[in-house]
């Protein structure tokens, strides 16, 4: 989700600690939703399992009622890019795919992270597009390092995804996370001409990289949020929430301990 300029906001020790159990339910949660993606379910369905792990959890969604978003989890099938609305119409099918975003928050901070899966079997092209974007996060989070500026992400991201034949989305970009689901700074996908901030000790990156088969243009449709991709070719979107260490980056939301 794309916010307004704001302030960078560096987090100590403690509230990255904080951060860390944030992003672990917000990991556990895509992995328990992702048992549920199948031929014949709804993405309704979907949404209501990772609202009861909220309310067993005692943490609060964080998209549900942002700027009046109406579900737990965004749910973005197939040209969808992001933020589609959980819907019982919405039957998924084999040869899908399904991105999905999830966010909490919990004592005060923010957890924030996103999977693409298939339904099912899919094409070997659409396959393609969910490995480049999976790898171009990894790319990502490898530039994740006191001194680099954000922009040695967005190069890794576009660089990587063009050079594989793909698009990276312009109009949304990756974020600062922390006591707000948005802070400073953006993350673009795609290197621009300003030159960007530098990565610094403390700061927690939200990146998220949104990867289009096609054009990379995109549109929103008269719900006031999906967006879809111009050509209606298919989109895919990981995101993980990055801590900035001397040691490196630490991947908060890491599905490791559930997968
Ligand atoms: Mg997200
Ligand atoms: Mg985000």
């Amino acid at each position: 989700m794309k916010g307004d300029a704001k302030s960078m906001v560096v987090k100590n020790k403690d509230e990255i600690a904080i951060m860390r159990e944030a992003n672990q339910i917000v990991a556990e949660t895509l992995i328990e939703v992702k048992k549920h993606v199948e031929p014949g379910v709804t993405t309704w369905e979907l949404d209501k399992i990772a609202e009861d792990i909220c309310v067993s959890k005692k943490v609060r969604p964080a998209f549900k009622g942002y700027r009046g978003f109406p579900a737990s989890l965004c749910v973005s099938v197939n040209e969808q890019v992001v933020h589609g609305i959980p819907s019982r119409k919405c039957k998924l099918k084999k040869g899908d795919i399904i991105s999905i975003d999830f966010g909490v928050e919990y004592q005060g901070y923010f957890g924030d992270s996103a999977i693409t899966l298939p339904v099912g079997k899919i094409d070997p092209e659409t396959q393609r597009l969910l490995d480049v974007t999976r790898t171009s996060l990894e790319l990502a989070i490898a530039e994740v390092k006191v001194g680099n500026r954000i922009g040695d992400i967005s190069a890794a991201v576009q660089r990587y995804v063009e050079d594989s034949g793909f698009s990276v989305v312009r109009q949304f970009v990756g974020h600062g996370i922390g006591a707000a689901l948005h802070e400073g700074p953006e993350i673009p996908n795609f290197v621009q001409d300003d030159r960007s901030p530098r990565i610094i000790e403390g700061l927690v990156l939200a990146i998220e990289p949104m990867v289009n088969m096609g054009t990379h243009k995109v549109k929103v449709l008269k719900d006031g949020w999906t967006v879809i991709t111009a050509d209606r070719k298919p989109s895919a979107h990981f995101e993980h929430s990055v801590a900035v260490t001397a040691a490196g980056p630490v991947i908060l939301s890491s599905r490791e301990s559930f997968e």
